[in-house]
């Protein structure tokens, strides 16, 4: 499955993001292991052309069309291909020319070229979470007839696939997804009503992309990650459970028909699902810190609050009646996300344009790829009707 000199050759789908430079530096320190093969951005072009100088990647993609011609020229004396648009994203993925896609785009338009490379025959390391939100029974089951892994770079769902390894044959009874609970734990309607931008993308414990930033500070996140889950272990709604855990220590656990329970845990910090899925089956070495037990250290858990943070609500209803329910919500939270980054609408409008697009668009119980399409489409373009956007 290796290419030249058994380096496993690493597509990377949103290579300028949080999740994109944290596997770049991933590959830096195992150049035996990896080699960069494909790197796509968005619009950081000077960002990807740096990327592309010091890795040397096969081919780039920028997806920003007029983008193309300042990509191509500070390229021009190296060998590396370059393309640019939407629909190149979905070609490069299609090429033999990789081993491993990275699915680091954030959002529904990571969708289509992940589909590709699962059709493709193509490993994931799926850190796109909005991918199994969308249509997750449609990249399950694609994945299942390829026969390509899906190994999950989400911080909860590689800890809950770490600790699965072995247990193929052992009846889940539920997994327990751990929350940190975001910035504005504790908080209530009063507080969140004003609450800014530049606040919300604060989060204590980790350090990411804008988009899933506000996910966190809204449990939106965990809500979407639940639906994730749901997909990614082959479970029924009621076996995701969420649990506060403010420390992060815990990046989620696995309960069994026994009642036995098994965590996977470490301080947190995303290059280590990242390398993990990199490197699945293997486990490699590396010089990040580790949790020490010696020092004090208090972990706690908790209920989340439903009642303030109704995103998470929200979610657990998406995911309880499922068919396009889910879609649908994804496509409302990113304009509502979109919308709050621009200070166009408050903290808590973002519920409710979530809540009123979900009323609003035709409920289909098994959905086909095109109706998730067109799902997608009607509720953003509803979304944004509601806020004149
Ligand atoms: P980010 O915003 O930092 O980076 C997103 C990347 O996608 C960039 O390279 C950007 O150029 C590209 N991109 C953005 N819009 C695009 C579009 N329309 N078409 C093509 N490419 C586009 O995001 P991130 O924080 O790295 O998150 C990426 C994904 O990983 C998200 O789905 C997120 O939920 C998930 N994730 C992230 C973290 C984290 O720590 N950052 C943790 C768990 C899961
Ligand atoms: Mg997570």
């Amino acid at each position: 499955m290796n290419g030249e000199n058994n380096r496993k050759r690493i597509a990377i789908f949103g290579s300028t993001g949080s999740i994109g430079t944290q596997a770049l530096e991933v590959i830096a320190s195992n150049p035996d292991l990896f080699s960069a093969e494909v790197l796509t951005a968005q619009n950081n072009d000077e960002l990807l052309v740096e990327q592309a100088l010091k890795f040397q990647p096969n081919i780039v993609v920028i997806g920003d069309e007029s983008k193309y011609q300042k990509v191509k020229l500070a390229l021009n004396t190296t060998d590396v291909k370059v393309f640019a648009g939407e629909k190149a994203l979905e070609e490069v993925a299609a090429l033999d020319c990789y081993d491993l896609m990275l699915a680091a785009i954030v959002g529904f338009a990571g969708l289509r070229p992940t589909l590709q490379a699962i059709d493709n025959g193509k490993a994931i390391a799926l850190a796109n979470k909005e991918t199994l939100v969308v249509a997750g029974d449609i990249v399950m089951q694609r994945a299942v007839e390829k026969r390509v892994p899906i190994i999950p770079v989400d911080s909860e769902h590689s800890a809950i696939f770490q600790c699965l390894v072995g247990e193929t044959r052992n009846r889940i009874e539920k997994i327990i997804l751990t929350a940190s609970g975001g910035p504005f734990l504790g908080k209530k309607p009063n507080f969140l009503v004003n609450v800014k931008r530049d606040h919300a993308l604060q989060h204590p414990n980790w350090s990411m992309g804008a988009k899933i930033s506000i996910d966190s500070a809204t449990l939106m996140n965990k809500g979407l990650e639940m639906i994730e889950a749901r997909w990614l272990f082959n479970l029924l709604p009621d076996q995701v459970q969420v649990v506060v855990h403010p420390q992060s220590i815990i990046h989620s656990m696995v309960q069994f028909e026994d009642g036995s329970i098994k965590a996977q845990m470490g301080l947190p910090d995303m290059k280590l699902p990242i390398q993990y899925a990199m490197a699945f089956p293997q486990r490699i070495p590396n010089d990040f810190p580790r949790y020490d037990f010696r020092k004090p250290n208090t972990l706690t858990f908790e209920e989340p609050d439903l009642k303030t943070f109704r995103n998470l609500a929200l979610s657990i209803d998406a995911l309880r009646k499922g068919g396009n329910l889910p879609c649908v919500m994804n496509a409302a939270n990113e304009l509502a996300v979109f919308a709050f980054l621009r200070n166009r609408i408050g903290f808590l409008d973002m519920t409710d344009l979530i809540e009123r697009t979900m009323d609003k668009i035709p409920f289909i119980e098994n959905p086909t790829l095109e109706d998730y399409y067109e799902s997608d489409a009607e509720a953003r373009q509803y979304a944004a009707s509601l806020i004149h956007l």
